[in-house]
Protein backbone atom coordinates (compact mmCIF):
# COMPACT_ATOMS: atom_id res chain seq x y z
CA UNK A 1 0.00 0.00 0.00
CA UNK A 2 2.52 2.22 0.99
CA UNK A 3 4.66 1.78 -2.33
CA UNK A 4 1.49 2.40 -4.34
CA UNK A 5 0.74 5.63 -2.64
CA UNK A 6 4.56 6.46 -3.26
CA UNK A 7 3.89 6.07 -6.77
CA UNK A 8 1.07 8.28 -6.89
CA UNK A 9 2.66 11.01 -5.69
CA UNK A 10 5.94 10.42 -8.14
CA UNK A 11 3.04 10.25 -11.37
CA UNK A 12 1.26 13.65 -9.94
CA UNK A 13 5.05 15.15 -10.04
CA UNK A 14 5.75 13.77 -13.22
CA UNK A 15 2.30 15.24 -14.34
CA UNK A 16 3.13 18.97 -13.17
CA UNK A 17 6.36 18.53 -15.12
CA UNK A 18 4.98 17.42 -18.45
CA UNK A 19 2.04 20.60 -17.81
CA UNK A 20 4.73 22.99 -17.26
CA UNK A 21 7.49 22.16 -18.77
CA UNK A 22 7.49 19.75 -21.30
CA UNK A 23 3.76 20.92 -23.20
CA UNK A 24 5.21 24.51 -23.45
CA UNK A 25 8.72 23.47 -25.36
CA UNK A 26 7.68 20.92 -27.49
CA UNK A 27 6.97 22.13 -30.76
CA UNK A 28 10.16 23.70 -30.72
CA UNK A 29 12.16 20.77 -29.64
CA UNK A 30 10.50 18.81 -32.40
CA UNK A 31 11.26 21.83 -35.13
CA UNK A 32 14.81 22.16 -34.03
CA UNK A 33 15.65 18.55 -33.06
CA UNK A 34 16.72 19.69 -29.53
CA UNK A 35 17.32 17.99 -26.84
CA UNK A 36 14.90 18.28 -23.88
CA UNK A 37 16.85 20.12 -21.16
CA UNK A 38 14.54 22.44 -19.82
CA UNK A 39 12.13 19.23 -19.02
CA UNK A 40 15.11 16.63 -17.93
CA UNK A 41 16.30 19.81 -15.34
CA UNK A 42 12.71 20.11 -14.44
CA UNK A 43 12.69 16.03 -13.71
CA UNK A 44 15.88 16.25 -11.82
CA UNK A 45 14.18 19.00 -9.71
CA UNK A 46 11.29 16.97 -8.67
CA UNK A 47 13.80 14.80 -7.78
CA UNK A 48 12.34 11.83 -10.45
CA UNK A 49 16.08 10.92 -11.82
CA UNK A 50 16.53 8.44 -9.33
CA UNK A 51 13.61 6.49 -9.88
CA UNK A 52 15.04 3.36 -10.60
CA UNK A 53 18.21 3.40 -8.43
CA UNK A 54 18.35 1.87 -5.44
CA UNK A 55 16.92 3.58 -1.97
CA UNK A 56 20.64 2.39 -0.79
CA UNK A 57 21.90 5.35 -2.92
CA UNK A 58 19.24 7.47 -1.98
CA UNK A 59 17.01 6.51 -5.09
CA UNK A 60 13.22 6.05 -5.16
CA UNK A 61 13.84 2.22 -5.75
CA UNK A 62 10.79 1.73 -8.37
CA UNK A 63 10.34 -0.84 -10.88
CA UNK A 64 9.02 -1.58 -13.60
CA UNK A 65 5.27 -0.43 -12.92
CA UNK A 66 6.89 2.99 -12.09
CA UNK A 67 8.97 3.53 -14.98
CA UNK A 68 5.64 2.22 -17.35
CA UNK A 69 3.66 5.18 -15.39
CA UNK A 70 5.97 7.61 -15.89
CA UNK A 71 6.97 7.17 -19.21
CA UNK A 72 3.55 7.41 -19.92
CA UNK A 73 2.83 10.45 -18.78
CA UNK A 74 5.03 12.65 -19.62
CA UNK A 75 5.22 10.75 -23.45
CA UNK A 76 1.57 12.31 -23.35
CA UNK A 77 3.21 15.97 -23.34
CA UNK A 78 6.59 15.00 -25.41
CA UNK A 79 7.53 11.68 -26.33
CA UNK A 80 11.15 12.57 -27.22
CA UNK A 81 11.48 13.74 -23.96
CA UNK A 82 10.08 10.67 -22.68
CA UNK A 83 12.07 8.50 -24.10
CA UNK A 84 15.31 10.78 -23.11
CA UNK A 85 14.23 10.66 -19.36
CA UNK A 86 12.93 6.77 -19.65
CA UNK A 87 16.66 5.42 -20.98
CA UNK A 88 18.14 7.30 -18.51
CA UNK A 89 16.13 5.04 -15.92
CA UNK A 90 17.03 2.34 -17.88
CA UNK A 91 20.59 2.75 -17.73
CA UNK A 92 19.96 3.50 -13.84
CA UNK A 93 18.34 0.01 -13.24
CA UNK A 94 21.37 -1.78 -15.30
CA UNK A 95 23.69 -0.23 -12.79
CA UNK A 96 21.60 -0.45 -9.79
CA UNK A 97 21.29 -4.33 -10.64
CA UNK A 98 24.44 -5.41 -9.33
CA UNK A 99 26.47 -2.09 -8.03
CA UNK A 100 29.31 -2.67 -6.74
CA UNK A 101 30.19 0.27 -3.75
CA UNK A 102 32.44 2.54 -6.41
CA UNK A 103 29.60 2.29 -9.10
CA UNK A 104 26.70 2.99 -6.02
CA UNK A 105 29.46 6.15 -5.15
CA UNK A 106 30.27 7.06 -8.32
CA UNK A 107 27.16 6.67 -10.41
CA UNK A 108 24.18 6.09 -8.77
CA UNK A 109 24.33 8.71 -5.52
CA UNK A 110 24.30 11.25 -8.07
CA UNK A 111 22.06 10.27 -10.55
CA UNK A 112 19.47 10.12 -7.17
CA UNK A 113 20.58 13.70 -6.35
CA UNK A 114 19.55 14.69 -9.95
CA UNK A 115 23.14 15.29 -10.74
CA UNK A 116 24.09 12.69 -13.22
CA UNK A 117 22.58 11.03 -16.32
CA UNK A 118 23.03 8.29 -17.71
CA UNK A 119 21.61 6.13 -20.68
CA UNK A 120 22.08 2.76 -22.60
CA UNK A 121 24.19 2.27 -26.04
CA UNK A 122 23.24 -1.00 -27.07
CA UNK A 123 22.97 -0.71 -31.14
CA UNK A 124 25.74 -0.48 -33.63
CA UNK A 125 25.59 0.42 -37.47
CA UNK A 126 26.54 -3.30 -37.89
CA UNK A 127 24.40 -5.21 -36.13
CA UNK A 128 21.48 -3.34 -36.33
CA UNK A 129 17.97 -3.90 -34.99
CA UNK A 130 19.90 -7.16 -34.17
CA UNK A 131 21.29 -5.05 -30.80
CA UNK A 132 21.96 -7.69 -29.16
CA UNK A 133 24.85 -9.15 -30.75
CA UNK A 134 27.36 -6.13 -30.51
CA UNK A 135 30.46 -6.42 -32.12
CA UNK A 136 32.35 -3.42 -29.35
CA UNK A 137 35.62 -4.87 -28.20
CA UNK A 138 36.85 -4.98 -25.08
CA UNK A 139 40.17 -5.80 -23.99
CA UNK A 140 41.87 -6.34 -20.63
CA UNK A 141 44.41 -3.86 -19.86
CA UNK A 142 46.61 -3.12 -17.11
CA UNK A 143 44.47 -0.90 -14.85
CA UNK A 144 41.09 -1.75 -16.55
CA UNK A 145 39.78 -2.61 -19.94
CA UNK A 146 40.42 -0.90 -23.76
CA UNK A 147 36.92 -0.25 -25.82
CA UNK A 148 36.91 0.01 -29.89
CA UNK A 149 33.87 0.07 -31.64
CA UNK A 150 30.98 2.40 -32.68
CA UNK A 151 27.18 2.78 -31.06
CA UNK A 152 24.55 4.14 -32.81
CA UNK A 153 21.45 5.81 -31.99
CA UNK A 154 22.29 7.03 -28.60
CA UNK A 155 19.52 8.66 -27.05
CA UNK A 156 20.53 11.58 -24.83
CA UNK A 157 24.23 11.24 -27.43
CA UNK A 158 26.19 13.97 -25.63
CA UNK A 159 24.12 15.00 -23.44
CA UNK A 160 24.77 12.15 -20.73
CA UNK A 161 27.03 12.50 -17.97
CA UNK A 162 27.62 8.38 -18.25
CA UNK A 163 26.93 5.84 -21.05
CA UNK A 164 25.88 1.88 -20.06
CA UNK A 165 27.65 0.77 -23.28
CA UNK A 166 27.11 -3.24 -24.30
CA UNK A 167 30.15 -5.19 -25.48
CA UNK A 168 31.17 -8.36 -27.07
CA UNK A 169 31.60 -10.85 -24.03
CA UNK A 170 34.39 -10.00 -22.28
CA UNK A 171 34.10 -13.57 -21.42
CA UNK A 172 35.40 -15.11 -24.87
CA UNK A 173 34.31 -18.48 -23.88
CA UNK A 174 30.46 -16.77 -23.65
CA UNK A 175 28.14 -18.12 -26.44
CA UNK A 176 25.96 -16.23 -29.09
CA UNK A 177 23.71 -12.81 -27.73
CA UNK A 178 25.95 -12.83 -24.67
CA UNK A 179 27.61 -9.33 -23.94
CA UNK A 180 29.10 -7.56 -21.21
CA UNK A 181 28.20 -3.96 -20.04
CA UNK A 182 30.66 -1.64 -19.57
CA UNK A 183 30.00 2.07 -17.90
CA UNK A 184 31.71 4.52 -19.88
CA UNK A 185 32.01 8.28 -18.56
CA UNK A 186 31.22 11.00 -20.82
CA UNK A 187 34.65 12.46 -20.64
CA UNK A 188 36.41 9.20 -20.87
CA UNK A 189 39.08 9.99 -24.10
CA UNK A 190 38.41 8.39 -27.53
CA UNK A 191 34.91 9.00 -27.59
CA UNK A 192 33.97 10.97 -30.68
CA UNK A 193 30.22 11.84 -31.40
CA UNK A 194 28.71 12.02 -34.85
CA UNK A 195 26.62 14.47 -36.27
CA UNK A 196 23.13 15.55 -33.93
CA UNK A 197 20.35 13.61 -34.71
CA UNK A 198 17.85 14.44 -37.41
CA UNK A 199 15.15 11.77 -36.78
CA UNK A 200 11.57 12.05 -38.99
CA UNK A 201 10.08 12.11 -35.11
CA UNK A 202 11.52 11.66 -32.37
CA UNK A 203 13.49 14.53 -33.15
CA UNK A 204 14.07 16.25 -29.45
CA UNK A 205 16.13 13.19 -27.77
CA UNK A 206 19.60 13.87 -29.82
CA UNK A 207 19.45 9.92 -30.60
CA UNK A 208 23.38 10.24 -31.80
CA UNK A 209 26.25 8.19 -33.23
CA UNK A 210 29.76 7.70 -31.35
CA UNK A 211 32.87 6.10 -31.93
CA UNK A 212 35.35 4.94 -29.15
CA UNK A 213 38.24 4.48 -30.14
CA UNK A 214 41.11 3.13 -27.49
CA UNK A 215 38.32 4.28 -24.51
CA UNK A 216 40.14 3.13 -21.21
CA UNK A 217 38.04 2.14 -18.67
CA UNK A 218 39.12 1.05 -14.80
CA UNK A 219 38.71 -2.16 -13.75
CA UNK A 220 35.35 -0.94 -11.79
CA UNK A 221 33.61 -0.43 -15.02
CA UNK A 222 32.31 -3.81 -15.85
CA UNK A 223 28.84 -4.47 -14.41
CA UNK A 224 28.25 -7.56 -12.70
CA UNK A 225 31.40 -10.58 -12.57
CA UNK A 226 32.17 -12.76 -15.60
CA UNK A 227 29.27 -14.92 -16.32
CA UNK A 228 26.39 -12.63 -14.79
CA UNK A 229 25.60 -11.50 -18.98
CA UNK A 230 23.15 -13.70 -19.57
CA UNK A 231 21.35 -12.45 -16.48
CA UNK A 232 21.88 -8.93 -17.25
CA UNK A 233 20.20 -9.41 -20.53
CA UNK A 234 17.51 -11.23 -19.87
CA UNK A 235 16.64 -9.84 -16.35
CA UNK A 236 17.91 -6.36 -16.58
CA UNK A 237 18.19 -4.80 -20.07
CA UNK A 238 15.58 -6.65 -21.61
CA UNK A 239 12.72 -5.74 -19.26
CA UNK A 240 13.26 -2.23 -18.35
CA UNK A 241 14.27 -1.53 -22.00
CA UNK A 242 10.80 -2.89 -23.22
CA UNK A 243 8.95 -1.35 -20.05
CA UNK A 244 10.46 2.09 -21.30
CA UNK A 245 8.91 1.66 -24.53
CA UNK A 246 6.16 0.39 -23.58
CA UNK A 247 5.17 3.43 -21.23
CA UNK A 248 6.63 6.03 -23.99
CA UNK A 249 4.67 4.54 -27.31
CA UNK A 250 1.25 4.20 -24.92
CA UNK A 251 1.62 7.74 -23.72
CA UNK A 252 1.48 8.61 -27.60
CA UNK A 253 -1.69 6.32 -28.19
CA UNK A 254 -3.70 7.65 -25.21
CA UNK A 255 -2.56 11.30 -26.51
CA UNK A 256 -3.82 10.76 -29.85
CA UNK A 257 -7.59 9.05 -28.52
CA UNK A 258 -7.95 12.38 -26.77
CA UNK A 259 -7.41 14.69 -29.22
CA UNK A 260 -9.90 12.15 -31.60
CA UNK A 261 -12.68 12.61 -28.97
CA UNK A 262 -11.89 16.48 -28.32
CA UNK A 263 -12.45 17.12 -31.82
CA UNK A 264 -15.93 14.66 -32.10
CA UNK A 265 -16.90 16.54 -28.75
CA UNK A 266 -16.54 20.04 -30.29
CA UNK A 267 -16.81 20.65 -33.87
CA UNK A 268 -20.03 21.07 -35.54
CA UNK A 269 -20.92 21.25 -38.63
CA UNK A 270 -22.82 24.42 -39.52
CA UNK A 271 -25.61 23.27 -41.96
CA UNK A 272 -26.95 20.39 -39.30
CA UNK A 273 -25.22 22.34 -36.15
CA UNK A 274 -24.92 19.05 -35.10
CA UNK A 275 -21.77 18.04 -33.26
CA UNK A 276 -19.20 15.29 -35.19
CA UNK A 277 -19.80 12.63 -32.67
CA UNK A 278 -23.03 12.82 -33.04
CA UNK A 279 -22.85 10.73 -36.72
CA UNK A 280 -23.13 7.02 -35.24
CA UNK A 281 -20.07 5.71 -37.38
CA UNK A 282 -17.79 8.24 -36.04
CA UNK A 283 -18.75 7.59 -32.30
CA UNK A 284 -18.36 4.21 -33.17
CA UNK A 285 -15.08 4.58 -34.84
CA UNK A 286 -13.73 6.55 -31.30
CA UNK A 287 -15.09 3.78 -29.32
CA UNK A 288 -13.34 0.62 -31.46
CA UNK A 289 -10.07 3.48 -30.99
CA UNK A 290 -10.84 3.15 -27.00
CA UNK A 291 -11.18 -0.58 -27.01
CA UNK A 292 -8.02 -0.97 -28.63
CA UNK A 293 -6.33 1.91 -26.14
CA UNK A 294 -7.53 0.39 -22.77
CA UNK A 295 -6.63 -3.29 -23.97
CA UNK A 296 -3.42 -1.98 -24.50
CA UNK A 297 -2.90 -0.04 -20.79
CA UNK A 298 -4.05 -2.97 -18.98
CA UNK A 299 -1.71 -4.82 -20.88
CA UNK A 300 0.76 -2.96 -20.33
CA UNK A 301 0.14 -2.06 -16.60
CA UNK A 302 -0.60 -5.47 -15.40
CA UNK A 303 2.60 -6.95 -17.43
CA UNK A 304 4.74 -4.85 -15.79
CA UNK A 305 3.18 -5.39 -12.13
CA UNK A 306 3.54 -9.38 -12.74
CA UNK A 307 7.47 -8.71 -13.98
CA UNK A 308 8.33 -6.15 -10.54
CA UNK A 309 6.14 -9.10 -8.70
CA UNK A 310 8.79 -11.97 -10.00
CA UNK A 311 6.26 -14.06 -11.70
CA UNK A 312 6.37 -16.67 -14.03
CA UNK A 313 4.54 -15.12 -16.75
CA UNK A 314 6.51 -11.85 -15.98
CA UNK A 315 9.00 -12.32 -19.40
CA UNK A 316 5.96 -13.06 -21.56
CA UNK A 317 4.02 -10.28 -20.58
CA UNK A 318 6.71 -7.62 -20.74
CA UNK A 319 7.84 -8.98 -24.33
CA UNK A 320 4.44 -8.27 -25.20
CA UNK A 321 4.27 -4.90 -24.33
CA UNK A 322 6.60 -3.29 -26.75
CA UNK A 323 4.84 -5.08 -29.47
CA UNK A 324 0.94 -4.18 -27.93
CA UNK A 325 1.93 -0.19 -27.31
CA UNK A 326 4.07 0.00 -30.33
CA UNK A 327 1.31 -1.03 -32.53
CA UNK A 328 -1.36 0.61 -30.54
CA UNK A 329 0.58 3.83 -31.33
CA UNK A 330 0.93 3.59 -34.91
CA UNK A 331 -2.79 2.31 -35.35
CA UNK A 332 -4.24 5.00 -32.96
CA UNK A 333 -2.59 8.16 -34.09
CA UNK A 334 -3.15 7.39 -37.71
CA UNK A 335 -7.05 6.64 -37.21
CA UNK A 336 -7.20 10.02 -34.77
CA UNK A 337 -6.04 11.95 -37.96
CA UNK A 338 -9.19 10.67 -40.10
CA UNK A 339 -11.36 11.45 -37.08
CA UNK A 340 -9.90 15.10 -36.93
CA UNK A 341 -9.35 15.45 -40.35
CA UNK A 342 -8.14 18.93 -41.93
CA UNK A 343 -6.44 20.38 -38.82
CA UNK A 344 -5.13 17.04 -37.91
CA UNK A 345 -3.56 16.55 -41.00
CA UNK A 346 -2.56 19.92 -41.37
CA UNK A 347 1.83 20.11 -41.44
CA UNK A 348 3.27 20.00 -37.96
CA UNK A 349 -0.29 19.47 -36.26
CA UNK A 350 -0.09 18.23 -32.65
CA UNK A 351 -1.17 14.66 -34.63
CA UNK A 352 1.00 14.81 -37.09
CA UNK A 353 3.77 15.21 -34.38
CA UNK A 354 2.42 12.17 -32.67
CA UNK A 355 2.19 10.14 -35.66
CA UNK A 356 5.75 10.80 -36.46
CA UNK A 357 6.48 9.92 -33.34
CA UNK A 358 4.57 6.62 -32.93
CA UNK A 359 6.23 5.58 -36.52
CA UNK A 360 9.80 5.06 -34.32
CA UNK A 361 8.20 2.58 -32.48
CA UNK A 362 8.67 0.30 -35.52
CA UNK A 363 12.05 0.88 -36.09
CA UNK A 364 13.53 0.77 -32.20
CA UNK A 365 14.43 -2.81 -31.83
CA UNK A 366 13.13 -5.41 -30.78
CA UNK A 367 10.68 -5.09 -33.46
CA UNK A 368 7.11 -6.40 -33.25
CA UNK A 369 7.83 -9.61 -35.31
CA UNK A 370 10.84 -9.95 -33.35
CA UNK A 371 9.26 -9.83 -30.31
CA UNK A 372 6.41 -11.91 -31.19
CA UNK A 373 8.87 -14.74 -32.24
CA UNK A 374 10.53 -14.55 -28.96
CA UNK A 375 7.19 -14.66 -26.99
CA UNK A 376 5.94 -17.64 -28.91
CA UNK A 377 9.26 -19.09 -28.20
CA UNK A 378 9.05 -18.30 -24.59
CA UNK A 379 5.27 -19.85 -24.65
CA UNK A 380 7.19 -23.11 -26.02
CA UNK A 381 9.53 -23.21 -22.79
CA UNK A 382 12.34 -22.82 -26.11
CA UNK A 383 15.28 -20.74 -25.27
CA UNK A 384 14.23 -16.83 -27.23
CA UNK A 385 17.53 -16.46 -29.53
CA UNK A 386 18.27 -18.77 -32.06
C1 LIG B 1 14.52 7.64 -32.02
C2 LIG B 1 15.39 6.46 -31.79
C3 LIG B 1 16.03 6.32 -30.57
C4 LIG B 1 16.84 5.23 -30.32
N1 LIG B 1 17.48 5.15 -29.11
C5 LIG B 1 18.33 4.12 -28.87
C6 LIG B 1 19.09 4.08 -27.65
O1 LIG B 1 18.97 4.97 -26.77
N2 LIG B 1 19.95 3.06 -27.45
C7 LIG B 1 20.12 2.10 -28.39
O2 LIG B 1 20.91 1.19 -28.15
N3 LIG B 1 19.43 2.09 -29.56
C8 LIG B 1 18.55 3.09 -29.82
N4 LIG B 1 17.86 3.15 -31.02
C9 LIG B 1 18.16 2.12 -32.05
C10 LIG B 1 17.01 1.17 -32.36
O3 LIG B 1 16.59 0.47 -31.22
C11 LIG B 1 17.40 0.18 -33.46
O4 LIG B 1 18.35 -0.71 -33.00
C12 LIG B 1 17.94 0.83 -34.67
O5 LIG B 1 17.09 1.85 -35.06
C13 LIG B 1 18.09 -0.23 -35.78
O6 LIG B 1 18.44 0.44 -36.95
P1 LIG B 1 18.98 -0.16 -38.30
O7 LIG B 1 18.61 0.87 -39.28
O8 LIG B 1 20.43 -0.48 -38.24
O9 LIG B 1 18.16 -1.49 -38.54
P2 LIG B 1 18.45 -2.70 -39.53
O10 LIG B 1 19.23 -3.75 -38.82
O11 LIG B 1 18.98 -2.19 -40.84
O12 LIG B 1 16.98 -3.27 -39.75
C14 LIG B 1 16.04 -2.66 -40.65
C15 LIG B 1 14.69 -3.31 -40.43
O13 LIG B 1 14.76 -4.69 -40.75
C16 LIG B 1 13.98 -5.44 -39.86
N5 LIG B 1 14.85 -6.43 -39.19
C17 LIG B 1 16.17 -6.37 -38.93
N6 LIG B 1 16.61 -7.49 -38.33
C18 LIG B 1 15.53 -8.28 -38.20
C19 LIG B 1 15.33 -9.59 -37.68
N7 LIG B 1 16.31 -10.31 -37.13
N8 LIG B 1 14.07 -10.08 -37.70
C20 LIG B 1 13.05 -9.39 -38.24
N9 LIG B 1 13.18 -8.15 -38.74
C21 LIG B 1 14.40 -7.61 -38.74
C22 LIG B 1 13.32 -4.47 -38.89
O14 LIG B 1 12.06 -4.13 -39.37
C23 LIG B 1 14.23 -3.26 -38.96
O15 LIG B 1 13.53 -2.06 -38.67
C24 LIG B 1 17.03 4.23 -31.31
C25 LIG B 1 16.37 4.35 -32.55
C26 LIG B 1 15.56 5.44 -32.79
C27 LIG B 1 14.88 5.55 -34.12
Amino acid sequence: MATRLRLTELIERAEIVARDVLRPNVEEEDREALWPEPGMRALAASGLMGLNAPVSAGGLGQGLEALVCMARVLARENASAALCYAMHCVGTAVIGAKASKVQQERFLEPIAAGEHITTLALSEPGSGAQFYFPETAVRPAPDGYVLDGVKSFVTNGGQADSYVISTAAADAAAGEGVFSVVLVGADSAGLSWGEPWQGFGMRGNSSRTVELEGVRVGSDSLLGREGDQLWYVFEVVTPYFLAAMAGTYLGIAEAAVDLAAEHLGSRRHSHTGDLLGANPILSSELGSMWIKLESTRQLVLYSARRADAAAADGLSGILACKAAATEAAVDLTNRAMTLVGGLGYRENSHLSRLLRDARAGHIMAPTTQVLETWLGRALLGMPLLQ
